[in-house]
């Protein structure tokens, strides 16, 4: 649907510039941004996808990954089309890449998706499967009376977003899981074309907003999966974000332009996460894989079983009101 879009300003000669992402980008009459979803008609800048939902999926929230936030509830997840990245290994590349023109689309108002959210007896919204950033008008709009029902917010992000954006949206999200794909900007730039610096900025600015921070980091056999980019990027972890923000290794499969890129082994997730155990990271966990159990949050502090996960069942009695209930230990959670 179209609608007049926020942050943005006009240039000379009708031309418009974005500010919702980091690109910035400077859109001639007619022309469209990076996203493929944000259009300047006329000297205006207008979104083409407002309440225009490509996917939709009721999921348990351990799937998005996140592991301390609400553990056990069931999640409204919602996508629509375009990306203002264009990993070559994107696993949503039929949404991500599809035009305005995608034919399996479904319209909601913001009133719309607060009584789908209720009617699958769901405890909030994943805003996921592809940028929440580029469609921040029907977000923000819908984010906020999400809120207003009693229910919760997540975004599944990029972290490719400008500050104000993030700043405007932040009193109605609750939590976010940030990909960091790399800690190279040679790898953003080549694999992602983006840029690394300003995704550690807003997990930064997450942090410092008071949304629970989760981080998945998607281990690319030979692309960011040598010990000295992990160890950097747990370092980083630690002393930036926090010991305590739960960090997901992810396993890579190979997809879109990256078919030639082999399986993540379960070797190197397991040397990922003992290095993340190793530079003080309180809660890494492995993901995308059948076994192990790399998923459960264990006490930091007595060594108990506080919630057990296999696949997506959670099993939480090692805990009771966010404590171990071994040692009363609390542990960074959401409930
Ligand atoms: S949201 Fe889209 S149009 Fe705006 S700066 Fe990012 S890529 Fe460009």
């Amino acid at each position: 649907m179209k609608h007049e879009a926020s942050f943005w300003k006009p240039l000379d000669g009708k031309k418009v510039q974005c500010n919702l992402c980091v690109h910035s980008c400077k859109i001639n009459e007619n022309g469209f941004g990076i996203c493929g979803v944000r259009q300047n008609i006329d000297g205006k800048l207008f979104t083409l996808i407002y309440g225009s939902c490509s996917s939709m999926a009721v999921d348990p929230i351990e799937k998005k990954p996140l592991y301390h936030f609400h553990p056990g509830t069931s999640v409204f997840s919602l996508g629509t089309i375009g990306c203002n990245l264009k990993c070559r290994h994107c696993q949503n590349n039929s949404i991500s890449t599809a035009g305005v023109d995608f034919p399996h689309m479904k319209e909601f108002t913001p009133e719309q998706t607060v009584e789908l959210i209720q009617e699958k007896r769901c405890q909030g919204i994943a805003w996921t499967y592809n940028e929440p950033t580029i469609w921040h008008e029907f977000a923000y709009d819908t984010s906020k009376l999400v809120k207003r029902h009693g229910l919760y917010t997540v975004y599944v992000s990029n972290g490719f977003i400008q500050e104000d954006p993030l700043r405007e949206i932040s009193p109605y999200l609750d939590a976010i899981n940030v990909d960091v794909k790399a800690f190279t900007d040679n790898f953003y730039k080549k694999v992602c074309k983006a840029r690394l610096e300003p995704v550690l900025r807003t997990c930064e600015l997450v942090k410092e907003l008071g949304i629970h921070l989760e981080v998945t980091y998607l281990v690319i056999p030979t692309y960011n999966d040598s010990t000295d980019e992990i160890t950097r990027f747990c370092n980083w972890v630690v002393e930036t974000l926090g010991k305590d923000v739960p960090v997901h290794f992810s396993r890579f499969h190979p997809d879109y332009m990256m078919t030639d890129v082999p399986i993540t082994p379960i070797e190197t997730l397991q040397m990922a996460y003992n290095i993340a155990k190793k530079t003080g990271v309180l809660y890494p966990y492995i993901g995308n894989v059948p076994y192990g159990s790399y998923e459960n949050t264990i006490c930091p502090t007595c060594g108990n079983l506080c919630i057990e996960r296999y696949g997506y069942s959670v099993d939480q009695s090692g805990m009771k009101n966010g404590k171990c209930v071994n040692c009363d230990a609390k542990i960074n959670l959401v409930l």
